[in-house]
Formats: C-alpha cells, structure tokens, sequence
C-alpha cells in the first residue's frame, strides 16, 4: 500500500472530493464568522455532524454510511459539528477576518492543558508536520464536554493546509 492510500485509509482526506471540497471562494470569502470545511473521507456509520448542525447545513444523510455534504448557504460557522464530530473531521475557516492576510480557523481540541487566549501555537498540516505559528483568539466549548472549539488567528495562505495545533509550553 502506498503512502497515498495509507493516508486515506488512516482517514486523511488526500483529494478532493463531494462534501470535503472546500466552499465556494465567492460565498467563502465574503461569509463572517466562516463556513464548515468537513473532512471526512471515508463512508463510515457515522452522523454527528449533521444531527448536530443547528442550520441544516449538513443535510440529512440517506444512509447512515453517506459521506457529509454540505449546503454552505445555511452554515454560521458557529462551530458545533466541529466540537461533535468524533472523526475530528470538521472545521471552520474565516476568510472574512478584516485583514487579507490572516484567516480564522476553528479546530478540535481534545488534550489537557487546554490554550488560553493569546497564546502562541505550532500549526500543523494533515500529516503532522509543523508548517508555521498562530495566536490563540479564543476558546469555546459549545458542547460542554471535553472537546474544546479553539479559535485560531493563521497566515490566510496556511487556510488549506493547518488542520491541528501543538502547544508550545515547557515543563
Ligand atoms: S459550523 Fe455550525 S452551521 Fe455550519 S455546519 Fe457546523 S454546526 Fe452547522
Ligand atoms: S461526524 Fe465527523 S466522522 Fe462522523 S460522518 Fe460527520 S464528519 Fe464524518
């Protein structure tokens, strides 16, 4: 098996495809608060994400097994299938942040200590590799459970790429 496939099965989402493609840059760029990126590759008996969705954004699955798909039209970006999805699978992205070179991303968080705002983070793509540093705009817990939604300030050009965080406290 090749590292392409590897990825994919270990649940990496390693090409576009239907739901997991990004929003449309025309409605994406110009959205407040940012809209769900769901990246969730692979059909699995699976739908937090859409029983979660407030909006209707995720619609309603045929079969438990159907991988999501999204109508980007309804989605706030408030983040709620982000912190339910138990594939951490589900994100949001803010292109409408004020500055063009800065985006907003929303990711799971799952580990103790928890960031704190303004806190600086190592930003990590899908595979685990440091691709560069953000700042801690703030945290949420829209669940009340022990997945943390943490807001992070990102170079816009990363928006595709950083996908996780690492904190960079010592001791
Ligand atoms: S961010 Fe909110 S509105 Fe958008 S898909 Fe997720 S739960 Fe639905
Ligand atoms: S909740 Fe997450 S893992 Fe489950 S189907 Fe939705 S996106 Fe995929």
């Amino acid at each position: 098996m090749d590292q392409r496939t590897r990825l994919y099965y270990s649940g990496v989402l390693v090409e576009p495809r239907e739901g997991a493609t990004p929003p449309p840059l025309e409605l994406w760029e110009g959205k407040k608060n940012g809209l769900v990126v769901v990246e969730c590759p692979q059909s699995i008996p699976c739908n937090p994400c859409h029983t979660s969705c407030p909006t209707g954004a995720i619609v309603p699955f045929k079969d438990i097994n159907d991988v999501p798909k999204v109508d980007w039209s309804l989605c706030t970006g408030c983040g709620i299938c982000v912190a339910a999805c138990p594939g951490l699978a589900c994100f949001v992205v803010d292109l409408a942040t004020g500055d063009e070179s800065r985006a907003r991303l929303k990711l799971p968080f799952e580990f103790l200590p928890k960031p704190t705002k303004g806190e600086e983070v190592t930003l990590l793509n899908r595979v685990g590799e440091d691709v560069g540093r953000g700042t801690v705009v703030r945290t949420t817990e829209p669940l009340r459970d022990r997945t943390t939604v943490v807001h992070v300030d990102i170079p816009r050009n990363l928006a595709n790429d950083v996908r996780a965080i690492r904190l960079n406290r010592r001791g």
